[in-house]
């Protein structure tokens, strides 16, 4: 493990049994609150920008918002949120996906993709994989190009990038650190 994995890792606090029993959730606000912690994790997932060509970063709400912003800033590129539904004032594309128990949807605004776009979907941790793919699929609606997604963390045992794959189609799925 390099010096800056070891860092993020030790900035991310388990919490067991939330939001519900049997959930191990991963905490980042430690991370957050460390300077040295979170510039760490913004370069990193700014050079992942980069190296993907993206033009534009996508923040998933609510924590892909706090990473992606500063990742946006970094890398010189603009940033674009991805909303639960409701929460968008502007004409939206929604798309619709499942959760274990019922659906949700989410949302963004149709005029802030453009067909020349090369978007980096950004997000604190990857688990099954079910709000990445719905953004996916709204970020080829909106007939931009999926450049990526890179995540601080990935849940392996949740299998989640076996399920992106097709939806990626050969667009990298980074991990800085995986479970
Ligand atoms: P999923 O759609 O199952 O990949 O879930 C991804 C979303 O749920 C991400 O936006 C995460 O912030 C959040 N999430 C899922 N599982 C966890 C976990 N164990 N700890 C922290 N956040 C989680």
């Amino acid at each position: 493990m390099t010096d800056i994995e070891e860092l993020l890792l030790s900035r991310i606090r388990d919490v067991a049994d939330y939001p519900e029993p049997g959930v191990m959730f991963k905490d980042i606000t430690p991370l957050l609150a460390d300077p040295a912690a979170f510039t760490a994790l913004t370069d990193a997932l700014a050079e992942i920008a980069t190296n993907a060509g993206a033009t534009k970063i996508v923040g998933l709400e609510a924590r892909g918002f706090i990473l992606g912003a500063p990742v946006a800033v970094r890398a010189g590129l603009g940033f674009i949120p991805v909303r639960k539904a409701g929460k968008l004032p502007g004409a939206t594309l929604r798309q619709a996906y499942d959760l274990e128990y019922g659906s949700a949807e989410i949302e963004v605004h149709a005029e802030d993709l453009v067909a020349s776009d090369r978007v980096l979907i950004v997000d604190d941790v990857l688990a099954t994989g079910g709000t990445a793919e719905a953004a996916i699929q709204l970020i080829q609606r909106a007939g931009a190009e999926i450049a990526g997604l890179a995540v601080l963390m990935e849940l392996g045992f949740l299998a989640g990038r076996a399920r992106l794959e097709p939806a990626l189609g050969g667009a990298p799925l980074e991990a800085l650190l995986q479970v």
